[in-house]
């Protein structure tokens, strides 16, 4: 389920371009917009839960989030995070989420601050 109104549900229908390195029927990586990192890709799914809560309880969408997590090794090593990464979900206010989209930051191609 996509929801009109949301910004990344928009690159997955294609309809706002995005910079994609990986997709398959689940899931999308583009590289973000404003990169904070030598490499910064967003990885999605192709399905709206607007936080990492959503999935909750669900058996199915705590399934499509494992599967997001579990594929993002694989897509970081081949787009310039050979010698490592950082994955980074903010949720809510206090993280300073911007995009009500569930979305996991991939940062690396450097040695990243701490
Ligand atoms: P967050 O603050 O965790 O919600 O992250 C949202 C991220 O989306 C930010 O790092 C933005 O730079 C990025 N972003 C916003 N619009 C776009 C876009 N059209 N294409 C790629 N990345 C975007
Ligand atoms: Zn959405």
């Amino acid at each position: 389920m996509l929801d009109d109104n949301c910004l990344f549900c928009k690159i997955i229908r294609g309809e706002v371009p995005s910079d994609k390195v990986y997709e398959d029927e689940t899931m999308l990586v583009f590289k973000d917009i404003e990169p904070k990192a030598k490499v910064h890709m967003l990885a999605i799914l192709k399905n709206h839960f607007k936080l990492l809560s959503d999935a909750d309880m669900d058996e199915q969408k705590s399934a499509e989030v494992l599967y997001m997590l579990m594929k993002i090794p694989e897509v970081a090593r081949a787009n310039g995070c050979e010698k490592g990464f950082r994955i980074i979900a903010n949720q809510g206010e206090d993280a300073g989420q911007s995009v009500f989209h569930l979305h996991f930051h991939i940062m690396g191609g450097e040695t990243l601050p701490w």
